[in-house]
């Protein structure tokens, strides 16, 4: 039914904002906010850390003096110590910089994971219907995932490398500026390469993300619909487009990972030319003439040290790339707008009496109406059944009532007030829905039964609801009773057992307006009559409107609509119609002829 629909999301296709990277950033930072207290412990490590680092190059130093002017005894002890001291700080900034940041890093992807979902449920319908649950899954998981990359080690490597070339280039500096100022020349050669393959990186990410998608995309909807894969014999098709997925994915990531890989060759090169050069300097006498043996050491030795800190933090360039893309996507999504509540009127109990009144409606992304000019007229407490060809409106009308969408035109009124007036949660919580297609969640058959408003509903209630579906029955003879797991989507019930859970579900909302998307499948006789009593139960002083396939549901209903590309062509009790002789008279002489009374 959703053949208008676009499967991309318009909000992610049109943003690519090309100098909001370190924005993103620091809004992500806004995250870390909470955690300051193990981010300054994680800090604190990373000092630790890095100052050990023109320690050792120091420590070196002393050493080369003391055995070239040949006082080894001295700091025979000395030395041994001095080693063993540097490394028991630099193990514990070690551990003290990487726990405390994975702490912080977990709690963000905790409150972004959590952030995301409670937006999720409050999003409007259409956005369910514009995004393929596997990109969706993929938000979740695995950008979040990648937001853990960005933070941890971008901010680790920034800090504790960071942190470490600022104190071997002092250390360097203090020893000798007019090579080190050598040296620092070489620096903006390696901060141009830096750039171009960050910009690189960022395009790729994304790519790669995209990919991503595609691969849960697939498999997701191969999981969810392996019957009809393996009846239709879709598994050709299905593996197909898997190996198109996986493939993309590999080559984005293939590319990404050249692209790293020449990276550090490049960076390593130019920086042994600054080494070669310096030293070629540095062997000159009018620069290093008053420098001792250890001096001369211990400043090649940093120099050497600085290596793998720059290619730390030119690489870290890729992961906050990445983390970036991620976050794009996250923020993207945090800030989408919710389904909009205007609504002022605070009622308890609706009474139940439904006007429609020349009201028209189009979906978000579709072209053509899906209803037009609808006039009805449902006093509190009767029954309207629609009826008409797949396609021609009656879910959409069904779908209105709770505001799942917005009205375009006219007016769809409850109890002579319009149903955009009323608080949303209040106005939902006067409806009760049953679906054609039976949703229910992995837990029992009590928390199905008695599921979001209803949770606090004594055992009692529960029962009575249970007995009133004509559930009860069955639900004694489990093993566990109420307390039995459904299974996801309740696969270990039958199809007409869950329908009478979700029929109980309905009874113990006790709702003034009842939806009812009639089953069509087949049942078994035995089934479909306790299913019949169940919804005899259910209707009986409620407003009902039921989308009907069942012979006895249009019978009996005060009103009957027929819609026919959205449209209402005739409307009144069963026999009226049947005197009209129009549509409905055709409708009802072929459901006679089909289906055996
Ligand atoms: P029925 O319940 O009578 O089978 P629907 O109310 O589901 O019909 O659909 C009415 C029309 O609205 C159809 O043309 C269908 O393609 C379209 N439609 C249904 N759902 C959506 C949606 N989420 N987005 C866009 N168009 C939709």
């Amino acid at each position: 039914m959703q053949d208008k629909v676009t499967p991309s999301s318009p909000q992610q296709a049109s943003k690519p904002a090309p100098q909001s990277g370190a924005k993103i950033y620091f809004r992500l930072l806004g995250y870390v906010k909470s955690s300051w207290l193990y981010l300054l412990l994680s800090i604190l490590g990373y000092v630790m850390y890095s100052a050990m680092e023109p320690a050792l190059a120091a420590l070196l130093k002393h050493i080369v003096d003391v055995v070239s002017e040949g006082k080894i005894t001295e700091s025979r002890l000395l030395i041994p110590l001095a080693i063993l001291a540097i490394f028991v700080v630099r193990g514990i900034g070690t551990f003290l910089g990487g726990y405390f940041m994975a702490q912080v890093a977990n709690k963000v992807v905790f409150d972004l994971r959590t952030s995301m979902f409670n937006k999720l449920v409050l999003l409007p319908s259409s956005y369910y219907h514009s995004i393929p649950t596997g990109r969706l899954l993929a938000k979740l998981t695995y950008d979040t995932e990648q937001v853990i990359g960005s933070i941890t080690q971008a901010i680790r490597v920034i800090l504790r490398e960071g942190l470490t070339v600022v104190g071997l280039l002092s250390y360097m500096i203090y020893m000798n500026w007019r090579l080190s100022l050598l040296f620092l020349l070489v620096v903006p050669l390696i901060g141009l390469v830096v750039s171009y393959a960050s910009k690189r990186f960022r395009r790729l990410s994304t790519r790669i993300q995209n990919a991503m998608g595609g691969v849960t995309d697939v498999a997701s909807e191969a999981i969810k619909g392996h019957e009809v894969v393996k009846i239709f014999g879709g598994s050709r098709y299905e593996t197909e487009r898997f190996y198109k997925a996986a493939y993309e994915n590999r080559r984005s990531q293939l590319k990404m990972e050249k692209t790293k890989s020449l990276n550090v060759p490049i960076v390593q090169f130019i920086l042994a030319s600054a080494m070669a050069i310096l030293i070629w300097f540095a062997l000159s006498p009018s620069i290093s003439s008053n420098m001792t043996p250890g001096d001369f050491i211990a400043f090649i030795t940093a120099a050497g040290m600085l290596g793998k800190p720059i290619r730390q933090l030119t690489d870290v360039n890729s992961i906050l790339q990445k983390g970036i893309a991620a976050s794009h996507s996250i923020f993207d999504f945090l800030d989408m707008e919710e389904e909009a509540d205007n609504g002022t009127v605070s009622i308890d109990r609706l009474k139940g009496s439904i006007e429609w009144k020349s009201m028209s409606f189009k979906y978000p992304n579709a072209e053509k109406r899906a209803l037009k000019n609808i006039n009805l007229s449902l006093p509190a407490g009767k029954t309207l059944a629609l009826v008409g060809r797949s396609g021609s409106g009656k879910s959409t009308m069904a779908n209105l009532i709770p505001r799942f969408y917005d009205i375009e035109d006219g007016s769809l009124t409850i109890d002579g007030i319009l149903i955009d007036d009323y608080k949303l949660t209040e106005l939902r919580s006067n409806i009760a829905l049953v679906n054609q297609q039976v949703v229910l969640f992995n837990g029992t058959i009590r928390d199905n039964i008695a599921y979001g408003y209803l949770r606090d509903a004594s055992e009692e209630d529960v029962i009575a609801a249970a007995k009133a579906a004509n559930a009860w029955g069955f639900i004694q003879e489990l093993d566990e009773g109420l307390d039995t797991m459904v299974g996801e989507n309740g696969v270990l019930l039958s199809g007409g057992q869950r329908q009478r859970i979700a029929i109980a579900r309905a009874i113990l909302k006790n709702a003034p307006i009842l939806i009812l998307d009639e089953a069509t499948s087949a049942l078994d006789t035995e089934s479909e009559r306790a299913i019949q009593s169940a919804l005899d139960n259910l209707m009986e002083n409620r407003t009902t409107i039921a989308i009907a396939h069942r012979l006895s549901t249009i019978e009996n209903a005060d009103i009957i609509a027929v819609v026919d590309h959205g449209e209402i062509i005739e409307q009144g009790s069963h026999s009226e119609l049947l005197a009209l002789d129009g549509a409905y008279a055709q409708l009802h002489n072929q459901q006679f002829s089909e289906i055996p009374a």
